[in-house]
């Protein structure tokens, strides 16, 4: 069977790690037909968009995709083309695997937790104010009204919304997950205590939803500020997390980080019956075009987006050759060197080469 896959290489880095995974999963033997659509910086200035409507076109009717990270310019030009694919296509739920692996420098060992963050609510939704407008000035008078709480006249507003339908959807994924991959606990965390109506409703909801897998999946419930730090001191005592958009954006690049870095962190979006694959870092600019830049995040991305498809041996392969390369530690980028300097460090598309010879 041959699979039909958008692949969206994305700008900065995007291009040249998403041509050493195209390699690295066409090495597997899994059939894959790549239509390749173009996202992003670069696409703007060509197209006036970032995000063409064929790229879009493309996820739909293929139902999978695989893509490289794009650029948002901070506060000009676009909105963020990674939020706009995934509100566009409703891809509820974003997978963020933290896996130690060994030969990855880390202040930790066997780390092995998920992320489970809701993608399309909270303070992402969008909804925001521009300090000094008229609507801003109105909407600051209504919620005066409302509230009788004051507001400085001199306030930009971002709004958070939380629903009922949106927890309960990605509260279930995350215990739905935790039982198709054998994992133990699920917890949710937030900010209840201070929101009491968004993040207070985040966790009502995963309660009701808790109940219907009670003696199969534990639950627990940690307020964000102690989840930080009971992540860096005690990892362990965690597994399945399941968060609104925000603090999962926060924790992911946290257990990123208890896993060895953005390098090695990679990520799922996941709706009904459309799925987009891409890392979980950015498009690091200033290293673009350089073949330097670590294509391992984006690797890991395709072994989940072959799981995914049900092609576990191809995926076992991909993810144990990739493991026996950096634990190998010799054909590897820069990063994944103890001297960051260190010449022998190789380039993203000779680490690729030398993953392919592993498989
Ligand atoms: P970034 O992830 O691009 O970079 C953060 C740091 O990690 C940098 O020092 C970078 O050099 C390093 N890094 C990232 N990926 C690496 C890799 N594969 N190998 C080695 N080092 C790597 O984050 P940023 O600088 O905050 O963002 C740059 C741009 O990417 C911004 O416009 C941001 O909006 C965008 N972004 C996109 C996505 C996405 O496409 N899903 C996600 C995050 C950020």
């Amino acid at each position: 069977m041959t699979y039909k896959i958008t692949l969206i290489p994305g700008d900065g880095i995007g291009p040249e790690i998403s041509q050493a995974t195209k390699r690295c999963v066409d090495a597997t033997g899994v059939k894959i037909d790549w239509e390749i659509v173009d996202a992003g910086v670069d696409v703007m200035e060509k197209e006036g968009t970032p995000l063409p409507q064929k790229v879009i076109d493309s996820i739909r009717k293929n139902k999978i995709a695989l893509k490289g990270p794009i650029t948002t310019p901070i506060g000009k030009g676009f909105r963020s083309v990674n939020v706009a694919l995934r509100k566009e296509l409703d891809l509820y739920a974003c997978v963020r695997p933290c896996k130690s692996y060994k030969g990855v420098r880390s202040k930790y060992e066997n780390i092995d937790l998920v992320i489970v963050r809701e993608n399309t609510e909270d303070l992402y939704a969008g909804v925001e104010f521009e300090e000094g407008k008229e609507e801003t000035q109105k909407l600051i008078a209504e919620i005066e009204k409302a509230s009788g709480k004051k507001v400085r006249k001199d306030s930009g507003i971002s709004i958070k919304p939380i629903s009922v339908s949106g927890t309960k959807r990605i509260v279930e994924y995350a215990f739905d997950y935790a039982v198709k991959n054998k994992r133990r606990k699920v917890t949710a965390v937030t900010k209840a205590n201070i929101m009491k109506y968004t993040d207070g409703l985040f966790l009502a909801v995963g309660k009701q939803v808790a109940k219907k897998y009670e003696g199969k999946i534990e639950y627990q419930e940690v307020l964000v500020d102690n989840m930080c730090m009971q992540l860096v001191q005690k990892p362990e005592l965690y597994d399945v997390l399941v968060l609104p958009n925000l603090y999962g954006d926060i924790l992911s690049d946290l257990c990123a980080g208890l896993v060895g870095g953005l390098g090695v962190a990679p990520g799922a979006n996941i709706g009904d019956g459309c799925a987009l694959f891409e890392p979980t870092h950015g498009s690091a600019p200033k290293y673009k075009g350089q073949n330097k830049v670590n294509p391992v995040a984006q690797m890991l991305s395709a072994v989940l987006m072959l799981r995914y498809l049900g092609e576990e041996k191809a995926a076992d392969k991909l993810e144990n050759a990739i493991s026996a390369v950096i634990s190998e530690g010799k054909d590897v980028t820069y990063d994944m060197k103890p001297d960051r300097n260190d010449p022998t460090a190789v380039g993203t598309s000779q680490m690729a080469d030398a993953i392919i010879r592993k498989m």
